[in-house]
């Protein structure tokens, strides 16, 4: 894996940064029996409920944005990376116009903190789903410390972010959970956090969803959608190689479709 995969949207070039990996234990998805677990995955050719963290990149005429900021020092030797993988492509925290947040889970706003609790990107603007500020604001979690040191622009559902780009909430997940719609292209952020466990199935939800059957309501929707009306999708937690995809129907659930 070199951490970097593309595709353009438009006049948006999109750039998937692997922040780093780590594995689901069989707890994080608990309506599953072993068995079917078991099965799910070998049908995947895996043997683990793998993960990628994964953040990405808008290059545009109007500036850059960096969508998520990663685990920073949260979730330890295995994650981390962004920093790197943003250096590689020649940029500095400075380059960042805009740091959009798709939710304040701490495996993406943890790279938006420093070491010593500073902000990473102090330049950015921030901007977040209005009901994700709320829901963290004053908490002591990597999602609230963030809050208390910066004003971020809040935006609803639809929001217009120029060249295309558009906020798509998908609440459940968290409150303000969100994606983005650029051009035929959704990035779907934590709809999906195992899609060997979860595309079959989509009632299938992790126990981070913070509203488990809204989140799953959501998740059938916005994988019908994207599926429905042909768009090409990636995911904060999908497995590479390869970070952009299409989806078909396959029978209660879906498929990955090649691109
Ligand atoms: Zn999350």
């Amino acid at each position: 894996m070199d951490g970097v995969d593309r595709f353009q949207a438009g006049d948006v070039e999109v750039i998937c940064l692997v922040d780093g990996a780590k594995v689901f234990g069989a707890e994080v998805f608990p309506s599953l029996t072993e068995e079917t677990r078991a099965a799910r995955l070998a049908a995947a050719g895996l043997t683990e409920a793998a993960t990628e963290f994964n953040s990405y990149l808008l290059r545009h005429p109007g500036g850059i944005d960096l969508v998520d900021a990663g685990c920073g020092t949260l979730f330890g030797d295995g994650a981390g990376f962004l920093p790197e993988r943003l250096a590689a492509l020649g940029l500095r925290p400075g380059d960042i116009d805009r740091l959009i947040l798709t939710h304040l889970h701490g495996d993406h706003v943890g790279g938006a903190l420093t070491q010593d609790s500073g902000l990473a990107y102090p330049q950015a603007e921030v901007l977040m789903h209005r009901a994700e500020a709320a829901h963290w604001q004053g908490r002591d979690a990597p999602g609230g410390r963030f809050l208390s040191l910066t004003e971020p622009t809040l935006i609803e559902d639809g929001a217009d972010l120029g060249q295309g780009i558009t906020l798509w909430h998908l609440p459940g997940h968290t409150p303000g959970h969100s994606g983005l719609r650029i051009g035929d292209l959704a990035l779907v952020t934590d709809i999906v956090h195992s899609e060997a466990l979860q595309l079959p199935d989509p009632a299938c939800g992790p126990t981070f969803d913070v509203d488990g059957a809204l989140a799953a309501e959501t998740r059938a929707m916005a994988l019908a959608c994207v599926a429905a009306e042909g768009l090409v999708w990636s995911g904060a937690h999908i497995l590479g190689p390869g970070k952009f995809h299409r989806l078909a129907r396959d029978g209660d659930g879906f498929a990955r479709a090649p691109l």
